[in-house]
């Protein structure tokens, strides 16, 4: 572990931020580190770039008649934010309380290193033959995965394919991510007028567009907060005892703020829609004046329920804004991004030597499959690609994590089990055969 975590380190500390207006040097300094580490475990390694930013495949043969595994992570990290918010600066890793504190400590690169240890741990020559994947643009969308799967698809072919980016349940409790919800974002754009007029002349019997536009994005849940677009899919979620209590400590809810839906909190969480107005473009309050704005417009993103399909739920979406904008004002509503969501057959054999090799590492404790209420379109792109395999969605992160936020670690104790359960598999997989 201690070379697990020096190397860890170093590749948190290439800020490798994916974001264009980043500088890109750092992505191509990554792929280039996690290509060195492949090297040194005997892999062949190859970077590929199919128009995106550099994925770096490494491989090593199967032995006769085992079976190959696919190892993801991805090897960008989301921008740190204001830097002022992080306790440490956000690509100087540092431990304090046995967390790793660094932007991409956790998500993924942390990932990354669980594969790399678990390889070290069969002194690179595990019982299976193994691929490892790392992507250079999860988190601006994997906008070339698709082609990069088309193209390198054959030397990708694996029986299993292990995704290391999610969350385990809590400190001690290992997961499998068995669903995701899917996505989609639009911009909705409302115009009254054809020009702003002065708002004491007008004010009373003309419409604005801020107001009506306020007025839509309300329509789009009922009083109690539950998403009010009819026809959405939304299942139920099995009961792992979440409590208000822990999502309000998890959420940071403020004290008298209620939480709002059904109160099936993990139904809510992970296989219902939820839908949030992420931007609003209006004039700001400091350099407003007294008059109606001629037009306003919104970012509005929605969760979708694991199977439903992001091209009915939009149809869905437009259709209730269009019956739902008032006073017969223009809209217009755009698609910004959409993906879908993954429900995993959760049972087979594959699965249940993740659920054993968990339960090693975690010295007995049973895992839990989880959803998760965030998406990961890559897992939907693996899915399609390779229906035979069995996909098995991984965390190394946990509730304490914040990936995305500042302050992102990782829980260095959590992490070593991590990497000792993902050694366990390749054991285990070894022993199926293929
Ligand atoms: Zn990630």
């Amino acid at each position: 572990m201690p070379g697990v975590r020096a190397d860890l380190e170093a590749l948190t500390a290439i800020p490798s931020v994916s974001l264009d207006s980043f500088d890109q040097t750092q992505v191509d300094l990554s792929a280039e580190a996690v290509a060195e580490l492949l090297r040194a475990e005997g892999l062949s390694v190859e970077i590929v770039r199919e128009g995106g930013r550099p994925a770096v495949i490494g491989h090593l043969p199967a032995p006769d008649g085992a079976p190959t595994v696919l190892l993801y992570a991805h090897h960008d990290v989301q921008p740190p934010g204001d830097e002022k918010d992080w306790d440490s600066p956000p690509f100087e890793p540092v431990e304090r309380g046995g967390r790793l504190y660094g932007r991409g400590a956790a998500d993924d690169k942390a990932g990354v290193m669980a594969h790399i240890a678990a390889i070290r741990a069969h002194d690179g020559r595990p019982p299976v033959g193994v691929t490892v994947f790392v992507e250079g643009e999860e988190e601006v969308g994997s906008d070339s995965l698709a082609t990069i799967l088309e193209r390198h698809g054959d030397r990708l072919r694996a029986d299993a394919i292990v995704l290391a980016d999610s969350t385990n349940w809590d400190i001690g409790t290992p997961a499998l991510t068995t669903t995701l919800r899917g996505m989609i974002r639009v911009v909705v754009s409302v115009r009254t007028l054809d020009h702003s007029v002065h708002s004491g002349m007008y004010g009373g019997p003309v419409p604005d567009a801020i107001t009506a536009l306020v007025r839509l994005l309300a329509s789009l849940h009922d009083d109690k907060g539950t998403v009010a677009v009819k026809g959405l899919r939304g299942g139920n979620a099995s009961d792992l005892g979440y409590d208000e209590a822990r999502l309000r400590l998890e959420s940071g809810l403020l004290d008298g703020v209620q939480v709002i839906g059904s109160g099936d909190l993990l139904s809510d969480l992970w296989t219902r829609p939820a839908i949030t107005t992420i931007g609003i473009d209006a004039p700001s309050v400091d350099t407003a004046s007294n008059t109606l704005a001629a037009s306003a417009r919104a970012k509005v993103s929605m969760r979708i329920a694991p199977d439903e399909d992001p091209r009915e739920a939009y149809r869905l979406l437009q259709e209730h804004l269009r019956e739902h904008t008032p006073w017969g004002a223009q809209l217009e509503v755009t698609l910004d991004d959409e993906g879908a969501g993954f429900s995993a057959d959760a049972s087979g054999p594959v699965q249940d030597q993740a659920r054993a090799a968990f339960r090693d590492a975690w010295d007995g404790t049973e895992p839990v499959d989880i959803g998760v209420g965030g998406s990961i379109p890559f897992v939907a792109a693996f899915a399609e690609r390779f229906p035979e395999a069995a996909i098995l969605v991984t965390g190394v992160e946990d509730p304490d994590t914040r990936a995305h936020g500042a302050n992102e670690s990782l829980h260095l104790g959590e992490f070593e089990r991590v990497c000792r359960a993902e050694a366990f598999l390749l054991d285990r997989l070894g022993r199926m055969g293929s």
